[in-house]
């Protein structure tokens, strides 16, 4: 008879609110395509609770968690070490236990640059990023580590824009000496510059409830030798997919993304390459 085992590898995110995260939709079949008997828990870990959060996925031998709001940046205290891009952004969404040292990484860039080199290398390219939050750190720190040589950063606020430029401009420069950064206040419709590459949406614009929102940009300057990617996952259809696909250019959805970001979650927490394609449908039955 086989050996009996019932006690399962755990994993799961910790966020507050965290009800609505759709994660554990793509990460636990993915697991059972891979045959690995693993949970993803959905935990609600209020702010004055990270820090026992944190020492009880060590009590339980968790194999990782995600972080997400609003603790991408407190959750560091806790860990015994980052990662490089983690470490470069100061925030981490991923937490990977090495040998019983829990590690923080960051996989949100990581998984758009993976879903944008299925259609074209990011290095040499001019990329526009709208918004300066958690997403266009994440995404624009990676585009630049992926060699990505000019990166606009649009954004309504002035103080965020320039923080974040100003991180590309010193910090990650040293490591990427082609690159140079620029910031372009959104102060109305954006004229996107001709010779642009690639064109991220990574603001909040778009998100669910508020599906009719528009990004204020001149549409004619959008054009088919573009990449348009849009980080909203729900709904996978934004505005700005719509209106990139109608002008006919290669068009990357949240979902994608999201994607991205999980394959590397799990390959990170269990040495496997899960099946995208079944993380996808997951995520699809959940929103579509
Ligand atoms: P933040 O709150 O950190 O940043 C939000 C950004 O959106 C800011 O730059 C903000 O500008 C801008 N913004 C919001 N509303 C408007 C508006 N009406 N007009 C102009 N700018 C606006 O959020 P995150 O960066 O963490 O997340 C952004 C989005 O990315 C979310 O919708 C999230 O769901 C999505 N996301 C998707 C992922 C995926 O895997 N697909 C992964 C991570 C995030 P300002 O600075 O002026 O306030």
């Amino acid at each position: 008879m086989a050996e009996l085992n019932f006690k399962q590898e755990l994993v799961g995110c910790y966020g507050y609110p965290v009800a609505e995260n759709p994660t554990q939709a793509m990460i636990e079949p993915a697991f059972r395509a891979l045959g690995l008997d693993w949970r993803y828990l959905t935990l609600e870990v209020r702010p004055e609770g990270l820090k026992a959060a944190v020492e009880a996925a060590r009590v339980f031998g968790f194999q990782g968690f995600n972080c997400t709001i609003p603790h991408k940046v407190e959750v560091i205290q806790y860990l015994d070490r980052l990662g490089e891009s983690a470490e470069l952004m100061g925030a981490v969404n991923c937490v990977v236990n090495r040998e019983g040292k829990l590690v923080g990484e960051n996989t949100d860039g990581k998984g758009f640059v993976a879903s944008l080199e299925e259609i074209d290398d990011p290095a040499g390219k001019s990329v526009v990023i709208f918004g300066a939050g958690g997403a266009a750190r994440a995404i624009s720190v990676e585009m630049a580590l992926a060699g990505a040589n000019r990166i606009s950063i649009v954004n309504r606020s002035e103080d965020r824009g320039r923080e974040l430029t100003a991180l590309l401009n010193d910090k990650v420069k040293d490591r990427c000496p082609e690159l140079e950064s620029n910031f372009v206040l959104w102060n109305g419709n954006f004229q996107i510059p001709s010779d642009t590459d690639i064109v991220i949406n990574a603001t909040s614009i778009g998100l669910y409830p508020d599906v009719d929102a528009k990004l204020a940009l001149d549409s004619n300057a959008l054009t088919s030798n573009m990449i348009v990617a849009d980080v909203i996952p729900n709904p996978p259809k934004t505005q700005l997919v719509k209106l990139a696909a109608s002008k006919g250019c290669h068009v990357i959805d949240g979902l994608k993304m999201l994607v991205g970001q999980g394959v590397i979650g799990i390959e990170y927490w269990t040495g496997r390459i899960p099946d995208a394609s079944v993380m996808r449908a997951g995520l699809e039955a959940v929103f579509e």
